[in-house]
């Protein structure tokens, strides 16, 4: 019985920026579990048994992962990015901590990956060069007043932010609202960056004023980054550069 469970991040798209620690994972894996659009990114070859399943059932993917490990499977779980960002990492580690007891010792390895919010930022320039929060916007899993708390608190506390699950088809009113807040504390002349699809052959990325942003320039695959009231936009002909200096006053 030498089962494993690796959680391994893929990145933002492209296969430069899988980390040779994951590639090596996949190389040795029995076994690949994961959302569809995720699992597809791996090259199939025979005997590599491909787990693909549809999006929120992330206890059942991982109770899956655990359950062939135990019995001795090699079993990659796909995040994009990073899967402890928003991904499945911790999805795995609470079917675990609530499931049998025989999962206690398995061998469990968290490969990290290039999260959304690092790959465009790094696109536009270096906007969170500084202090920076995360939030997800997506109210799946918790309450739509948390995310609003959370949002104004960053925002007055002078938070660069990285905004993932911005807006979908089932949630097509809440980012509207969220840009409502951040104009409210942060003013018209903030920079905003719209990066969709970074580092895949969609990649898009627009850089407005907070007054300019629309919500329409933000879908499942956009990642969002609001400035600090530090952020500099630069603009020049090669494209424009978004950076935060390293230091506030
Ligand atoms: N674990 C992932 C995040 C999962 S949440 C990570 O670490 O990147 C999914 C959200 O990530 C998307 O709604 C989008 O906001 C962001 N995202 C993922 N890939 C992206 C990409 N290539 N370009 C821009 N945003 C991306």
């Amino acid at each position: 019985m030498s089962g494993w469970v690796a959680v391994a991040g893929l990145g933002p798209g492209s296969a430069g920026l899988v980390t040779p620690d994951v590639a090596a994972a996949l190389e040795e894996a029995t076994d690949i579990v994961g959302y569809g659009p995720y699992v597809v990114r791996v090259a199939p070859r025979e005997n590599l048994r491909l787990h693909a399943s549809d999006n929120r059932v992330e206890l059942e993917r991982a109770a899956l992962a655990l359950s062939l490990a135990a019995e001795g499977r090699k079993v990659v779980v796909v995040s994009s990015g990073d899967p402890g960002v928003f991904a499945m990492a911790a999805a795995l580690f609470e079917a675990w901590e609530n499931g049998p007891s025989s999962w206690r010792e398995l061998d469990i390895r968290v490969l990290p990956g290039i999260t959304a919010m690092l790959a465009a930022s790094a696109r536009a320039g270096a906007p969170l060069g500084h202090d920076f929060c995360a939030i997800n916007l997506s109210d799946n899993l918790k309450p739509w007043s948390l995310i609003e708390r959370r949002l104004r608190l960053a925002a007055e506390a002078d938070f660069a932010m990285a905004f993932y699950n911005p807006r979908s088809k089932a949630r097509p009113h809440g980012f509207a609202r969220v840009l409502e807040i951040l104009r409210e504390v942060c003013g018209p002349e903030r920079p905003i960056l719209f990066a969709r699809a970074v580092f895949t052959p969609e990649e898009d990325l627009k850089i407005v004023r907070l007054a300019d942003a629309r919500p329409e320039m933000a879908d499942m695959r956009t990642m969002v980054i609001l400035g600090s009231s530090q952020t500099r936009l630069i603009m020049r002909d090669r494209g424009p550069i978004l950076y935060t200096p390293r230091w506030s006053e």
